[in-house]
């Protein structure tokens, strides 16, 4: 492809892209695609010869496009939102043109300042303390496991090899924190999962006792983690209250805020950081709720050359003469090439402003209150957890059925109802064992009707059949 037909591509496809984002709310949430139907439209090898544009656009139009499932749409509610927004698009347009790659200072002087700075006003936005010294990870998955190696490796420092490390995190902790323990080493009897209170917050007091019986063993702690918002129901863990344990024991403290840690963007929510001081690093994802498209998640250290001694590498070939006096990220993660991500996060918030994330935050946050106090007002509908911040989990309970397979049943074909609607797509989780709805506002273009409209959808699975064993087709 010359320059010529890349600048007429490139523009017919920032009209595309354009279209699509005006569009994407009228399409079916979800794809219909079944397994394997994608990679048998697309059988065989490699073209020997290149193919026309056309011909490849074409493809991309009738085979992909109808294989996705649209996180953009207006009525996602599923999992947690991951969002984009026009001026992160337009950034990743720059960011594929430009394609630098930020493994040093050297590499591209403008990427690793661009990400010091990004990351202090997302410090100062959230209200993270001076102090937290932020390099923006692909995941919070990969954020949590750079921590707990980090943890690994001081507590090796300090104890030695042969003890058994222990690392805590409550039962509601994301399946990142225990993927992270067992990928660093940690022995199975070693990842330990703290009990929760009434509300699916990590209980402070049983995490001591937990830390003062493995001490007794002669184990010794490395790591604990809390959590910012979980991801069954949004608990909040006691930063505070942890973080105080945890330095007792002498164990790296970890905060896993990846969806919550955006709500401090607005001041009323800042409580939920409450502690966060005491934190040896911390972790946010724009890509979930900050207008961030995937990926960017914002890590934070307090200590960058603890992080470093686990991370630094510094064969000749990679020396520089700057490397005295600037930073080098390659030596603050797990990858060697770094993306520019931080220039879609510098746009994003010099496009939306604090003011902007804040009214975004709150709405979101106000939708769910008001969906909560449906199911609340509706009789035979139960909220199954606080809503703290953007996530409803709620169910259906008939009259006279208990906790069960039935009533899980039950609640589960309410789900595929609403999702084969088309309109919406929520996902489900486990609260204390029982099935439970989880309608999750964050979406960055979903407005109260989408809402209304998930409701109503819940209520007419009810209404039309889905109660007892009638089921659903
Ligand atoms: C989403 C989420 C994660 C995982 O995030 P990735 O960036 O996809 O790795 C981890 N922890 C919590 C609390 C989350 O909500």
């Amino acid at each position: 492809m010359d320059h010529a037909e890349f600048r007429a591509r490139a523009h017919q496809m920032a009209d595309w892209i354009a279209d699509y984002l005006e569009t994407v709310g009228d399409r079916r949430v979800v794809s219909g695609a079944r397994p394997g139907e994608i990679q048998g439209a697309l059988a065989g090898g490699p073209p020997e010869q290149g193919e026309a544009f056309d011909r490849i656009f074409a493809d991309f139009e009738r085979v992909i496009v109808p294989g996705l499932t649209h996180w953009q749409h207006p009525g996602w509610f599923g999992y947690f939102a991951s969002n984009s927004s026009p001026p992160s698009v337009l950034a990743e347009m720059l960011v594929a043109g430009l394609a630098v790659n930020g493994i040093a200072w050297q590499t591209s002087p403008a990427a690793t300042e661009l990400e010091q700075v990004a990351l202090d006003w997302l410090r100062q936005l959230i209200g993270l303390p001076e102090g937290f010294h932020g390099v923006i990870q692909d995941t919070a998955s990969t954020a949590t496991l750079t921590a707990v190696l980090t943890a690994r490796d001081a507590a090796w420092a300090r104890a030695g090899r042969s003890p058994v490390l222990s690392c805590y995190a409550s039962e509601e902790a994301h399946s990142s924190v225990f993927k992270a323990a067992r990928l660093a080493g940690f022995m199975p009897e070693g990842i330990r999962r703290v009990p929760t209170d009434a509300a699916f917050a990590m209980r402070a007091d049983a995490l001591r006792e937990m830390l003062t019986e493995d001490q007794a063993r002669g184990w010794v702690p490395a790591c604990v983690v809390a959590t910012v918002g979980t991801t069954s129901s949004t608990a909040l863990d006691p930063l505070r209250a942890i973080g105080t344990v945890a330095r007792d024991a002498g164990a790296f403290f970890h905060v896993d805020a990846a969806y919550g840690g955006a709500a401090a963007v607005a001041p009323e929510h800042r409580a939920i950081l409450d502690g966060v001081e005491l934190a040896d690093s911390f972790v946010v994802n724009p890509h979930k709720w900050l207008l961030t498209n995937f990926d960017c998640s914002a890590y934070y250290v307090r200590d960058p050359d603890l992080l470093m001694r686990s991370f630094a590498a510094l064969p000749e070939y990679l020396k520089t003469a700057a490397d005295s006096e600037v930073v080098n990220f390659r030596d603050w993660g797990i990858p060697l090439g770094r993306r520019f991500r931080a220039l879609k996060l510098w746009f994003v918030l010099r496009s939306y402003g604090a003011e902007g994330l804040r009214a975004l935050v709150r709405e979101h946050v106000r939708l769910a209150a008001l969906f909560a106090g449906w199911v609340d007002a509706a009789p035979e509908w139960q909220r199954m957890a606080p809503v703290p911040l953007g996530l409803v989990c709620f169910r259906h309970v008939p009259g006279g059925m208990t906790d069960g397979p039935e009533l899980d049943a039950h609640n589960r074909r309410i789900l595929e109802f609403m999702n084969a609607s088309g309109e919406v797509f929520l996902t489900h989780t486990t609260l204390r064992g029982r099935f439970t709805l989880r309608l999750a506002v964050g979406q960055r273009t979903t407005e109260e009707h989408h809402v209304r409209r998930a409701w109503d959808l819940a209520r007419s699975a009810v209404a039309e059949g889905v109660r007892g064993h009638s089921g659903l087709k």
